[in-house]
């Protein structure tokens, strides 16, 4: 048993150039409380019985020191961080959806630590407005004339009714009255807006003529809903859009289209990703289109709305658009995404739409290189396997990409605990289980992301 008045007072540890060095990094304030909580600790354990290592006051300080350094760098942890996303699903919601362009990254990098015009109008030296940023890129890359950028598709939605239907009528299918995921119901947020539901057709048919029917004095506006998550087959029937165009012209009401994902490229991948055009929705007549910034389209966290001048001006003076519009960084990220797309760069260089694309050919060059780089391991044997692969965040229901698996079959233990400590490593790796078996998917893997994934393998014992 050690006495604890070998212990060195506050003040002494303060002059040490180690917790000096905490203190620049960290503050002196917490610094103080965390020397304190650690030498009151130590206390404690020396006035314990037991044999402590600790015989002078030389060793006392230099293990509150470690152990100082320990609980800050604990402490001052960032809650958010990168992991890596061997799941397979593309456009992943709980691991943040869509990874940014290298350009989109460091776009934000540029512009973030400074002043930008993002409501101020350059050439006439006075206040601008913020809605112009993006405008232009995503007229470009739509068609439409018009366009918006709110704080996600769900405000999209919900600013576009409240706009445009609030107190009157939106006339929407009965098979497109959809739960999207996390809670988030298509007639729960039309009723938020103010507008009134007006229910047409059944679940699997709904033809031109339920709309019709419905139509009175009352209504504002037709509303079409990608199912995205979903997908009823068999006996079905769904008008299309020049159909429902053709109605609502008839009557002067406005089609507006609930896209989901925002797809912007029209030439589909291997694995059937099939999921509407923006641009062959703006041509067919919708008034405005909705969509997410960070579903396929592959860029930040938002709702763009597209569409004709008249709704957008609605849309853009609604007193809600205070409160769901974006802030400098996303309009940053976003532009330099939609740039991306109007340079036809998109499909090598927006992460989205490149893993969406990558063959199971150049997924087994990386499997294979990952399995060969862990064979012999202690922990795990590797197998490469064919597996698939999905798009996620409710887009392309059904669509199954084919892709190669690396196989982890653990030497003992469950697959339920490899799979557990693998999330546990530095970056964290999050997997699936498939047949009592771990399987990382690399086509969700960052090709940067290699070295470090066999790196944080390799390490586990
Ligand atoms: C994903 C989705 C939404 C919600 O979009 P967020 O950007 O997540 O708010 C709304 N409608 C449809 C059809 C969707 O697919």
């Amino acid at each position: 048993m050690t006495t604890p008045r070998i212990l060195p007072s506050i003040d002494r540890l303060r002059q040490r150039p180690a917790v000096r060095a905490l203190e620049t990094e960290y503050g002196p304030v917490a610094v103080l409380t965390a020397l304190r909580d650690v030498t009151g600790t130590l206390r404690r354990e020396l006035a314990g019985p037991g044999l402590s290592p600790i015989e002078d006051g030389e060793q006392a300080a230099t293990a509150i020191e470690r152990r100082t350094a320990s609980q800050l760098a604990t402490g001052f942890e960032p809650s958010l961080v990168s992991v890596i996303n061997a799941t397979g699903v593309i456009v992943h919601t709980n691991l943040g959806r869509a990874p940014l362009a290298e350009s989109a990254s460091r776009r934000v990098a540029q512009l973030a630590t400074g002043y930008v015009n993002l409501e101020y109008d350059l050439a006439a030296g006075r206040r601008g407005s913020r809605s112009v940023h993006a405008e232009g890129l995503l007229s470009r890359v739509t068609g439409a004339p018009a366009a918006v950028v709110v704080n996600n598709n769900a405000a999209a939605v919900l600013l576009v009714l409240a706009a445009l239907a609030q107190g009157r009528e939106a006339i929407i299918s009965r098979g497109e009255l959809v739960e999207i995921g996390g809670g988030f119901r298509i007639p729960d947020v039309m009723r938020q807006s103010g507008a009134l539901v007006r229910e047409v057709g059944t679940t699997n048919k709904t033809r031109t003529a339920d709309y019709a029917a419905a139509i009175s004095d009352r209504t504002a506006l037709i509303l079409r809903v990608h199912p995205s998550n979903f997908r009823i087959e068999g006996f079905t029937e769904r008008p299309r859009l020049d159909d429902l165009v053709a109605l609502g012209q008839r009557f002067e009401l406005p089609v507006v289209e609930n896209l989901g994902s925002g797809n912007l490229l029209d030439d589909h991948t291997p694995g059937g990703v099939d999921e509407p055009l923006v641009a062959a929705s703006v041509a067919a007549g919708a008034a405005v289109c909705c969509f997410s910034g960070d579903k396929l389209l592959g860029g930040p966290q938002a709702g763009i709305i597209v569409g004709a001048e008249e709704p957008l001006s609605r849309i853009r003076t609604h007193p809600l658009m205070r409160a769901l519009r974006v802030d400098k960084m996303t309009y940053t990220a976003l532009e330099a995404t939609l740039l991306e797309y109007a340079r036809g760069r998109a499909r090598t260089t927006v992460p989205v739409v490149r893993m969406l694309r990558a063959t199971t050919e150049e997924i087994d060059v990386r499997a294979t290189a990952l399995a060969d780089r862990v064979a012999g391991h202690p922990v795990f044997e590797a197998n490469v396997v064919s597996g698939v692969s999905t798009v996620g965040g409710g887009g392309a229901p059904g669509s199954a990409l084919p892709t190669r698996l690396v196989r982890l079959t653990p030497r003992g233990g469950s697959a339920v605990k490899l799979e557990a400590r693998l999330r546990g490593l530095h970056p964290p790796i999050v997997a699936r289980i498939e047949h009592d078996r771990v399987v990382l998917d690399l086509r969700t893997v960052l090709p940067e992301q290699d070295d470090q994934l066999t790196a944080a393998l390799s390490g586990l014992e």
